[in-house]
């Protein structure tokens, strides 16, 4: 009897129990321009599978991210922390000796992973070249990709698989779509974490003429390379989306999708219309987003919100999806009552921006922005959207409230680690 009791209870002991916890896929466009995806209203863009997000989930109008250029906004995403609290204000330059996100900085893969989540990323890193900046070691179990700003799509070289370079061949952003559909298959029956970063919109711009052919009619090279570029990643989109649905993973998988700063107009005829501004500037054409979230057992479909919200926000809300643990001294608030209808309240009092001689507050319908070249200056984003029209003289009080915010969140950030130009940081990466 004893025995038998025993082999029951060991038995027991190893069964296995299925773990349900949700999947989390962060999908990040690269200098993708706010006006330029179907749901966003482009007439010209077709992008049938980064709709479906929007359709089935919830399009946020005033989604941001933290800054508007490359490394330091995916800096902001991967940490959930404004990252002038830890000096990556600019993109690497040259003389940057050891650039990188700081190793004493927790990323959202580090939480997952010791969630229990199998962590993965794809696709361009910018967040340091050196071995201890490595995506292996903050966090994702696997990588596939490159680990610098900006790389050719076609005859593309220099891929690594974790660190160990790979001979592929083809079209990168397919690659990177090949990859993301690899990694659900290896990893489809336990809970995983995928940070899929294209760096499609960005230059160089190189499409197949597969893709090219899409858009016969546009007559503008660089628009009609940028749209070719754009419905590559539409497809590796999509096809990460049917793996999803094949492998019945739609339900509990929550999909993130947004670009890391706006699209950058003169290099790669993006357009970010109505807004005003391009990437590397604090208007809102440098920082607001295409932003939107699908999870469709949770959030009802077709859902279209104006709360303001940041890609901070996203470490602490597929942190709360998984039921993991963040570090305290994060800036991102967790979104998920508001995602799934909990909850309608605004999610921040006010959302900050610091870009070498830029600066920006949000506060409700308020902006207030401090530009070298052009002073301080008022806007109230609900009559104003382009920020036309100063208000500064007007509502001094109002100045003065916002700028009061804005030197509090400003006197905890450091000095930025290396030296940027914010135009040429732009131009370049
Ligand atoms: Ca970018």
């Amino acid at each position: 009897m004893i025995r038998w009791i025993a082999a029951l209870c060991v038995c027991f002991a190893t069964v296995v129990v299925a773990d349900d916890r949700p999947n989390v896929v962060v999908i990040l466009a690269d200098d993708l321009g706010y006006a330029d995806l179907s749901c966003q209203g482009s007439k010209q863009a077709k992008t049938p599978n980064i709709d479906t997000i929007a359709t089935n989930g919830i399009r946020f109008t005033d989604g941001y991210v933290s800054c508007p250029v490359c490394s330091p906004s995916r800096a902001g995403l991967l940490t959930g922390r404004y990252q002038q609290r830890f000096g990556l204000e600019f993109n690497p330059r040259p003389e940057a000796e050891h650039f990188g996100l700081p190793v004493d900085q927790v990323t959202i893969a580090d939480v997952m992973k010791k969630a229990g989540y199998a962590t993965g990323m794809i696709g361009k890193w910018h967040e340091g070249n050196e071995p201890q900046f490595h995506p292996n070691r903050r966090g994702f179990d696997e990588y596939y990709g490159f680990l610098g700003g900006h790389h050719p799509y076609i005859d593309f070289k220099n891929i690594v698989r974790n660190e160990t370079p790979v001979d592929d061949s083809g079209y990168l952003t397919d690659a990177f779509g090949r990859e993301a559909v690899a990694f659900v298959d290896r990893h489809k029956s336990q809970p995983f974490f995928l940070y899929l970063a294209f760096n499609a919109v960005h230059t160089p711009l190189q499409a197949t003429q597969k893709y090219l052919d899409r858009v016969p009619d546009i007559r503008a090279p660089k628009r009609q390379k940028m749209l070719a570029m754009l419905s590559a990643m539409d497809d590796a989109v999509g096809e990460l989306l049917k793996k999803l649905d094949d492998e019945k993973l739609t339900e509990k998988t929550l999909v993130i999708f947004l670009s890391d700063n706006g699209g950058e107009t003169p290099s790669n005829a993006s357009r970010n219309e109505p807004l005003s501004g391009i990437k590397g500037e604090l208007l809102e054409g440098g920082i607001r987003e295409p932003f939107m979230v699908q999870w469709k057992s949770h959030i009802k479909p077709g859902q279209v919100s104006s709360v303001p919200i940041i890609s901070l926000d996203i470490f602490p809300t597929v942190a709360a999806v998984a039921g993991a643990a963040v570090p305290e001294n994060i800036d991102g608030k967790n979104l998920k009552p508001l995602l799934t209808g909990e909850s309608n309240a605004q999610v921040h009092d006010a959302l900050y921006w610091r870009y070498g001689t830029q600066s920006a507050i949000r506060v409700g319908d308020w902006k207030l922005e401090n530009f070298k070249l052009t002073g301080r200056r008022l806007y109230n984003l609900k009559d104003d959207l382009a920020e036309n029209h100063d208000l500064s003289a007007a509502d001094p009080d109002r100045v003065q409230q916002m700028q009061a915010m804005y030197d509090q969140w400003n006197s905890q950030n450091r000095p930025p680690k290396w030296a940027g130009k914010e135009k040429e940081d732009a131009g370049e990466h």
